[in-house]
């Protein structure tokens, strides 16, 4: 879309400076301004920190009429709606948490003084409020809805990582006010979540804008997840950010909870925050850690979305996020200021197992508590969905070869040259040797052995009985005498390992969780016979990188 000059262009530019206090424009901002001004429905895919609030706020200042901001968490909106006032621009917003009769005030002034510029929301005040879709028909046919604008729009999807049932209903804008142009705004979405919101949100014709993902500032590191992860923590913190500000993303309530008290015990200022909380609680601690009181909050992914603090210098993962949209998007909120940062991911393939199992437990509750319409076998696809995005971040973790940068762009559709990165990653840093290995043969001895034993067993019994380990639960199950026994003891330690794991990440072994009576987790490993026909008839070549020997 174009840059060049507008009828609004002068004033854009005195009022970015004026107004907003940015001496220029950041790449994309003007051609989106321009398109959204042209009346055009528009998606920005731009990432974190790249200033999508101004393609909006600006137009909004500019233009007569009012601004609706579709916005998923109030305490984001909050934040909004206070940088706006100290710039003098009217803004409020609607949302349950406020009094009914302040809601109701709102709605009022709406209409009476049309004072506001900006009229945030939360949406599930658009599937709820009767009251504020009659307020929106009116100032539609005044012509005073000037922009609708919805942000974090990958919410709407459900094959994003962070879909929300209340975005669903969007769509009934686009129905309602057709000749209002439509904002869509999100700093993470595959081609196929950005189809989907695309479709849902009914912007058949948009114009789309997308920008690198790249976040260079960042450097990107898995480490191997051991018995002492919280020493490997701790030291990566001393080394690398003492006293500076962090994230550290947990699977779980507990998690948090012990992750922030080991790191006290080594001397951290952490704390934990997760959704158990009393909301009291909760906000205490985001505020003692945005004003610098505190380093390092332990959270679930629960915390993040619309967080602001730019001086974040480093996002650690204790365990494996569910994809990389959502990996790419935690670790985005570091460095927001440009500013070198670090991503570390601590990665152990059993992690694997339980969010696999997190992922189906709650897909289940989903089933049981869906919304009247929604049909389960909607349910079952995003759930196999969700699975894969699960099996492409641990195949992302699994490689110790390829460029982080390049894996995660490339699941994003970018192109990535490796040596750009400049050894801002573990991969590029290692220097890139490694040699092609042929494991079609290790793979197919793989596949027979599980197919062999009937009963259920774990990728790691398979290994010990295919390394041809004579521990006790091997002989007590008669795996010794079975003829892969063994088979594979010549190979490099963690060879087999690596070729099983990728078995599982391409769905030619599927590896299934199963809950004993006692309550305890354990997998169980299949073969997707219809996946394997490929590798046994011969068809199917297995090619994996390994790092050269002498590294
Ligand atoms: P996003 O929503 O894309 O994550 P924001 O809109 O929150 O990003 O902007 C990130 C930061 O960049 C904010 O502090 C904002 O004031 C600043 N910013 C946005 N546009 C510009 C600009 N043109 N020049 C300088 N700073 C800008």
């Amino acid at each position: 879309w174009s840059s060049r000059d507008f009828s609004w262009t002068k004033e854009l530019e005195v009022h970015n400076k004026k107004v907003f206090g940015n001496r220029s424009f950041r790449p994309n901002q003007r051609e989106i301004i321009n398109a959204t001004m042209s009346r055009r429905d528009v998606f920005v895919l731009m990432p974190t920190g790249g200033g999508k609030s101004l393609t909006y706020q600006l137009p909004a200042f500019i233009e007569e009429g009012i601004t609706l901001v579709v916005c998923p968490l109030v305490s984001l909106i909050q934040d909004q709606i206070m940088h706006l006032l100290q710039a003098n621009i009217p803004a409020t917003y609607l949302s349950a948490n406020l009094e009914w009769t302040e809601q109701q005030r709102i709605l009022r002034d709406l209409l009476s003084t049309c004072n506001y510029k900006l009229l945030y929301v939360t949406p599930e005040k658009i599937a709820k409020s009767d009251a504020l879709l009659r307020q929106l028909e009116i100032l539609y046919s005044r012509g005073h809805l000037s922009r609708i604008v919805i942000d974090e729009a990958h919410c709407v999807s459900q094959w994003g990582h962070d879909f929300r049932p209340d975005y669903q209903n969007l769509g009934l804008l686009k129905q309602k006010f057709p000749e209002t142009p439509v904002l869509a705004l999100t700093a993470t979405a595959t081609a196929s979540v950005k189809e989907d919101v695309v479709q849902a949100l009914g912007l058949a014709n948009c114009i789309v804008f997308r920008q690198s993902f790249n976040r260079s500032n960042l450097r990107y590191i898995v480490m191997p997840k051991t018995k002492k992860c919280f020493e490997d923590i701790d030291c990566f913190i001393r080394k690398n950010h003492h006293k500076e500000c962090g994230i550290i993303y947990c699977l779980s309530r507990m998690d948090c909870e012990k992750v922030a008290e080991q790191l006290r015990e080594y001397g951290h200022q952490a704390s934990h925050y997760h959704g158990s909380m009393e909301p009291f609680d909760r906000a205490e601690v985001q505020r003692l850690w945005s004003k610098d009181k505190i380093n390092i909050i332990c959270a679930t992914v629960a915390f993040g979305m619309g967080i602001n603090k730019p001086d974040v210098r480093f996002v650690i993962h204790h365990s494996l996020p569910k994809s990389i949209e959502g990996y790419h998007q935690e670790c985005g909120r570091a460095g927001r200021d440009g500013q070198p940062s670090s991503c570390v991911l601590y990665y152990n393939y059993s992690d694997y197992i339980r969010v696999k199992h997190m992922i189906t437990q709650g897909s289940a509750e989903q089933v049981t508590s869906r919304p009247p319409g929604r049909s389960v076998s909607k349910h079952e696809q995003a759930l196999q969905t969700h699975k894969e995005n699960l099996l492409c971040m641990v195949s992302y973790c699994e490689n110790d070869v390829d460029c982080r940068r390049f894996l995660q762009l490339i699941h994003f559709g970018e192109t990535f040259d490796p040596s750009h990165c400049a050894k801002t990653c573990d991969n590029c840093l290692k220097g890139l040797r490694w040699i092609e290995k042929d494991v079609t043969d290790i793979a197919r001895q793989l596949v027979e052995l599980v197919s062999s034993i009937r009963q259920a067993c774990s990728s790691s019994h398979i290994l010990e009985v295919y390394r041809g380990s004579m521990n006790q639960n091997v002989k007590k199950s008669n795996h010794d005498a079975l003829p892969l026994h063994g088979a594979g003891k010549n190979l490099a330690k963690g060879e087999a390992a690596r070729v099983l794991r990728h078995l599982v990440t391409e769905g030619i072994l599927t590896e299934d969780v199963k809950k004993s009576d006692y309550g305890s987790v354990s997998s169980v490993l299949k073969v997707n016979h219809t996946k394997a026909g490929g590798l046994r008839s011969g068809n199917h070549i297995i090619v994996l990188k390994f790092p050269t020997p002498e590294q």
